[in-house]
């Protein structure tokens, strides 16, 4: 089955974007296409402002980007929460997690291009101030999908939430210090996370909790592009599971979001924060090289090699084997990110046709 045509989603400029004056370059153009147009600098792509300014160079140097790309659908500055949900396949997904599959959604985009926004909505101002409920993101809308179907159904819902920083796999909802946990393969699970803890929820309230309680735990820091961007990739899997006696297998449903692919020298990172750059992209660069290789026809396809990094491994299943996947590809609307935003659609229509058995 063809299952990963992507959907992609282009933000808003923020507030901070329109001040600086950045100008608007990618659009929508009503036909699930995504057309970006502007002229850049040859060679250089955008330049950070905190960088010393480029050499003045000519008008004649400077190349025009006109490019057109399509999706299964396109979202937007204007698209609200609820109909990326509805229009992403996210509740097919929903669907098939409760049949029993093994089911896995990912946002994937430079940093800042809106991936946690698209898969949580925006961070909570305060325990005081909690986001309207018509921001919430895939998740929310996706737990209240399970759970309003888990009183019908009889369902057992539990949640696990980890997160992968420099190489290491940390719970992020066991109490404490964040401990590394092994990541071990056998035969019939395939790769797996060893000692996770998995916790059940019956009520809104009680996954909100995990998932803010893990958040809170995951490793961000602050550097020039965006303030609060994670440093980690970070997996929450709802374990469907029939609470009738003797039923089968159990469906997953798990939501990576997905630390920013950046170059290091644009973001202004020093020594740890240089190391972590390099891990995260690593990684993404791991995930990009399976996905290249899994889009090639079964019989010409080389080994794919998912043990070159920790994400790759976790997401060996979604990506080659019985999984189902839903990859959102988020960018930026600003002129600043031409080259970044260029080549995540180009890897978004890479991965377009991988296909899994589930
Ligand atoms: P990423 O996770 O890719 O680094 P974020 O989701 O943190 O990016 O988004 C960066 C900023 O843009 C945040 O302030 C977020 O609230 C805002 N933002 C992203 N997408 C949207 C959107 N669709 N509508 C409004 N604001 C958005
Ligand atoms: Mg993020």
């Amino acid at each position: 089955s063809d299952t990963s045509v992507p959907p992609a989603r282009v933000r808003p400029l923020t507030c901070a974007e329109t001040r600086r004056g950045d100008r608007r370059v990618v659009r929508s153009l009503g036909d699930s296409t995504v057309h970006v147009s502007a002229t850049a600098p040859r060679g250089r792509g955008h330049r950070h402002p905190l960088s010393p300014p480029a050499p003045v160079r000519p008008q004649v140097s400077a190349a025009r980007h006109d490019a057109t790309f399509g999706f299964s659908a396109v979202f937007d500055a204007g698209t609200s929460q609820e109909a990326v949900f509805e229009g992403s396949g996210m509740r097919e997904l929903v669907e098939l997690a409760i049949g029993g599959f093994a089911c896995t959604v990912f946002a994937f985009g430079q940093t800042g291009s809106g991936k946690t926004y698209t898969l949580m909505g925006p961070l909570a101002q305060s325990e005081a101030q909690p986001v309207a409920p018509c921001v919430l993101g895939l998740m929310q809308r996706s737990f209240a999908c399970l759970l309003e179907q888990s009183r019908s159904a009889g369902l057992a819902l539990s949640a696990s939430y980890v997160e992968i920083y420099n190489e290491q796999v940390r719970d992020l909802l066991s109490p404490g210090p964040p401990c590394a946990l092994p990541l071990r393969w056998s035969k019939s699970r395939g790769f797996y996370v060893e000692n996770q803890l998995s916790v059940e929820f019956e009520s809104l309230e009680g996954i909100a909790e995990l998932l803010l309680e893990g958040s809170r735990r995951r490793r961000s820091s602050a550097h020039a592009l965006n303030k609060h961007s994670s440093r980690s990739h970070a997996l929450l899997t709802v374990h469907v599971r029939s609470r009738a006696r003797g039923a089968g297998g159990q469906g997953t449903l798990c939501f990576v979001d997905l630390a920013g692919s950046e170059r290091v020298k644009d973001t202004g990172s020093a020594g740890e924060l240089c190391v972590e750059a390099n891990n995260i992209n690593r990684s993404l660069l791991a995930l990009g090289h399976c996905i290249s290789l899994l889009a090639k026809p079964r019989g010409k396809r080389a080994h794919v090699p998912y043990r070159n990094s920790k994400l790759t491994r976790l997401l060996a299943r979604a990506l080659g084997g019985s999984g189902i996947t839903l990859m959102v590809a988020c960018v930026s609307p600003s002129s600043r990110c031409l080259s970044e935003t260029l080549s995540t659609l180009r890897y978004a229509s890479r991965a377009r046709s991988v296909t899994t058995r589930p």
